[in-house]
């Protein structure tokens, strides 16, 4: 089979990529995924926040993607009827943390997000059972969808633009400089998109491009409120969070159906889809991840008191009395286990042992990879797929 753009991976960011070559350029689309079900990671297991823009450094790709993102993804989402629920508050546990919460402002304003700040009683009106010190930030524009709904609705615009959706296709290898090797044969590509997600690193490997890279990912367990206690949160309520990692902190959010989830973590996993405990676990995987966190816990005392907390919170007490920071009134039988758990990949840069922070994408000759597509990636992933399609000539 020909195809003039072959996408590898069929998540948010596979699809909005796909979606937009073909109405850019037409030609042959196929898009391959190596499940065979829509949504099996992170597009699928996400928070489902249509982030506004608050967190991102200004001049960053999150920062400039953010808030036209969340626009148009809010826009898409209204055209096709998908269920939304809106708002959100940051809320601060002391005084120390009205400074960052002052930088959180000023980064959002340069961003062109719709930001203010609420006092005490203000936030009282919006989440009544929420606590701040001082000050809150209020975020209108946050808005909260089920994910899955989303991917639901891409697929068939996919479909009916006429791309090719092939399930249970993995990529393997690469024949040449323009054949693909997959679980189903070969495929000869014009283009090739690697959305791989969080095996993006190994895909730009096999073009010998992104070499110092390798993802590392972060296990994002949930809670969520008994139904009998949901009244207690009305929509988002946020900490602020240490904004030299890319991970936002325990948070409450409202979903469209009602239920009110509290997480994720981002606890080092052990492999890319190590979801359940000792599931999954691939011992090549396991090495680089080892190394990875190993050389970042004994280089960045910040990482590993990070990583300190972030482990502490498989004990649910432990987890409870995070969330109890930002609504006093919880109490430990208020919550019970959720089943969903995701995966971040984060994309790691070994030769300067750093987590990469924002997006990254990669353009050689035949190839175009999408690296470190972290939160807000399912946010952007429209405007996002609109800036990448104008890297191909
Ligand atoms: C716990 C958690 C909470 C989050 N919360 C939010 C949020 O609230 N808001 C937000 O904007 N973002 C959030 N994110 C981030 C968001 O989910 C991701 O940025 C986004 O889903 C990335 O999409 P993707 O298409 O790159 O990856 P994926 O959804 O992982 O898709 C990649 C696909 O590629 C496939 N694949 C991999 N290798 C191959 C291969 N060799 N051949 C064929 N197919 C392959 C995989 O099976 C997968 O389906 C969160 C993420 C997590 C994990």
């Amino acid at each position: 089979m020909i195809y003039d753009f072959l996408v590898v991976g069929c998540g948010i960011i596979g699809l909005t990529i796909a979606i937009e070559i073909k109405k850019t350029f037409g030609g042959k689309v196929c898009i391959i995924e190596k499940e065979s079900t829509l949504g099996a990671h992170a597009s699928g297991r996400n928070s489902g926040v249509l982030h506004a823009g608050i967190y991102y450094k200004p001049g960053t790709l999150k920062g400039q993607l953010s808030v036209e993102g969340n626009r148009q993804m809010r826009e898409y989402c209204q055209e096709r009827g998908i269920r939304q629920s809106r708002g959100k508050v940051i809320v601060t546990k002391n005084e120390k943390e009205l400074e960052a919460l002052r930088e959180l402002k000023e980064r959002a304003l340069a961003n062109g997000a719709d930001v203010s700040n609420i006092d005490e009683r203000e936030l009282k009106e919006i989440e009544p059972y929420a606590k701040t010190v001082g000050l809150a930030l209020y975020s209108p524009n946050t808005i909260t969808i089920d994910p899955k709904e989303v991917l639901n609705k891409l697929l068939e615009d996919a479909k009916a633009l006429g791309i090719e959706v092939a399930f249970d296709t993995k990529l393997t290898g690469l024949k040449g400089r323009d054949e693909a090797i997959t679980s189903k044969g070969s495929m000869s590509f014009g283009l090739l998109v690697n959305a791989a997600g969080a095996y993006a690193d190994k895909i730009a490997h096999m073009f010998g491009l992104g070499m110092q890279y390798t993802m590392v990912p972060y296990k994002g367990i949930y809670f969520r409120l008994k139904d009998e206690y949901a009244h207690m949160v009305r929509s988002n309520i946020y900490p602020v969070p240490d904004i030299r990692f890319p991970f936002l902190g325990v948070h409450f959010t409202r979903t469209p159906n009602g239920i009110v989830k509290i997480g994720p973590t981002a606890i080092p996993a052990f492999s890319k889809e190590n979801y359940s405990f000792f599931d999954n676990i691939k011992k090549d995987e396991l090495n680089e991840v080892l190394y990875c966190n190993a050389k970042k816990l004994l280089t960045d005392k910040n990482y590993m008191l990070l990583g300190i907390k972030e482990v502490s919170k498989y004990i649910p007490f432990l987890f409870y009395k995070e969330a109890k920071k930002l609504l006093p009134a919880l109490k430990y039988s208020h919550i019970i286990s959720y089943p969903s758990v995701g995966i971040r990949a984060q994309l790691f840069d070994k030769s300067k042992q750093e987590l990469e922070m924002d997006f990254i994408v990669l353009k050689h000759d035949n190839s175009l990879h999408i690296l470190n597509a972290v939160s807000p990636a399912f946010t952007s992933a429209i405007t996002f797929a609109k800036y990448v399609t104008e890297f191909i000539d």
